[in-house]
């Protein structure tokens, strides 16, 4: 018996040692029950590893669904999350303005401290179950669920606002960055054809000048806000 729990443990640490958590973890659990069943066998041990590796599995899958730079959520846990979510839920899209310019201009370290500092700034307020994402290169998922049109439309302006004043000459003396933002309020179609629809009127809020939030208010229309 003692054999196959060894057999067990070489096995799990083989595949610990390739990042293949999930095997090691089967394996660990094989040893660990064989070893209830036979007592004598030092299974103290055993469930310290099992632990251990439990730990580091759920650290590994967090860390999975985590964009490495501004550590908001990825785009897989977006993908994941918005096919389990229910309508209605507002989506907004968030793209920096002219970003290419401020890695120009500053160098692509500073480029990439605004990106974390911008993803600090759209985490800040969002509502219960509301989350941020990383949707890929400057451009961000804001994910607000059960939330009212208007609200959205009051969130999305606060958030576009929040980043036109933040000191960022503090960061980098003549600095200035600004957020485009596309709102999808809760309309049939499924999820992504929501944030399909966001990518839409984010374009329309470039179009129309950038710093800028445009929602519809109608089928057809839509409305571009923006208060200096
Ligand atoms: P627009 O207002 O139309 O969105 O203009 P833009 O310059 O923001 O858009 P564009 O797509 O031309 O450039 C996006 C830039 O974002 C180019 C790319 O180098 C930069 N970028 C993407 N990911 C990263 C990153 O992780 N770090 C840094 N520093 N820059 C990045
Ligand atoms: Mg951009
Ligand atoms: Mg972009």
């Amino acid at each position: 018996m003692s054999d196959a729990v060894s057999l067990h443990e070489s096995i799990a640490g083989a595949f610990a040692s390739q990042g293949d958590w999930e095997r090691a973890y089967q394996h660990l659990r094989a040893a660990l029950e064989l070893s209830r069943a036979c007592p004598p066998v030092i299974p103290e041990q055993l469930r310290r590893e099992v632990d251990r590796l439990r730990r580091e599995r759920a650290q590994a899958r967090e860390e999975s669904l985590r964009d490495a730079l501004t550590a908001v959520y990825n785009r897989r846990y977006l993908d994941r999350k918005l096919a389990d979510l229910p309508a209605p839920l507002a989506v907004a899209l968030v793209d920096i303005d002219l970003f290419k310019n401020v890695n120009d201009t500053f160098g692509h370290f500073t480029g990439d401290q605004v990106l974390r500092r911008v993803a600090a700034l759209l985490g800040e307020g969002l509502p219960p179950r509301g989350f941020c994402a990383r949707y890929g290169g400057e451009e961000f998922v804001l994910v607000l669920p059960a939330v009212a049109a208007d609200d959205a439309i009051l969130l999305a302006e606060q958030v576009r606002t929040k980043v036109a004043e933040h000191p960022w000459p503090e960061l980098c003396p003549g600095l200035a960055v600004t957020v485009s933002v596309g709102l999808a309020c809760g309309a049939g179609g499924g999820t992504w054809a929501q944030v399909l629809d966001a990518d839409r009127l984010l374009y329309a809020a470039k179009r129309a000048g950038r710093n800028r939030v445009a929602y519809r208010d109608s089928e057809d229309g839509y409305v571009i806000q923006y208060r200096p």
